[in-house]
């Protein structure tokens, strides 16, 4: 049962920066900054200039499929918004994805909430993505699950 974050506390307004990105949820993709000077990548969406090259204004977006590994989590006890109050206890992770890559090479990394709990997500674990929608104009967020299908690696340190 994916933890249940109750949307209608947060006022989603899509600003200049970033609604191109909202817009790009209501047809369900994915979207991550990327520099068309110099062809990096990155996340969030709403920084809109490039640490590679400081381009600030001829970027665009690439689209990532919404698939990829847990780098690190935390479990969250402790919401401090009202919206999660019932998701508590949650786990956002730290995700890369497996399709868009800084120019470095390493792949882009994004926070996502992981539907499952602490007893099952782990470093390495397989992700996908889904869209929940939010808002009554179709504006999705991306909510994370794991894959079906998991590597032999997965680990995490011992709880306390
Ligand atoms: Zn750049």
């Amino acid at each position: 049962m994916p933890p249940k974050i109750d949307w209608s506390k947060l006022n989603f307004q899509p600003d200049y920066d970033n609604r191109a990105w909202w817009d790009a949820t209501k047809e369900s993709k994915l979207l991550v900054r990327s520099c068309n000077k110099c062809g990096n990548n990155w996340w969030p969406p709403n920084v809109i200039g490039c640490a590679n090259c400081a381009e600030i204004e001829d970027t665009g977006w690439v689209e990532s499929k919404g698939a990829g590994v847990i780098h690190s989590f935390i479990v969250v006890a402790q919401p401090i918004t009202a919206a999660f109050m019932e998701a508590a206890p949650y786990i956002p992770a730290i995700i890369e994805l497996d399709d868009v890559n800084n120019i470095d090479g390493n792949p882009v990394r994004l926070q996502g909430v992981m539907d499952e709990g602490d007893d099952q997500v782990g470093i390495n674990a397989r992700v996908e993505m889904y869209f929940e929608r939010v808002s009554e104009d179709g504006k999705q967020v991306p909510r994370w699950r794991l894959a079906a299908q998991q590597p032999d690696n997965v680990w995490k340190f011992p709880g306390p």
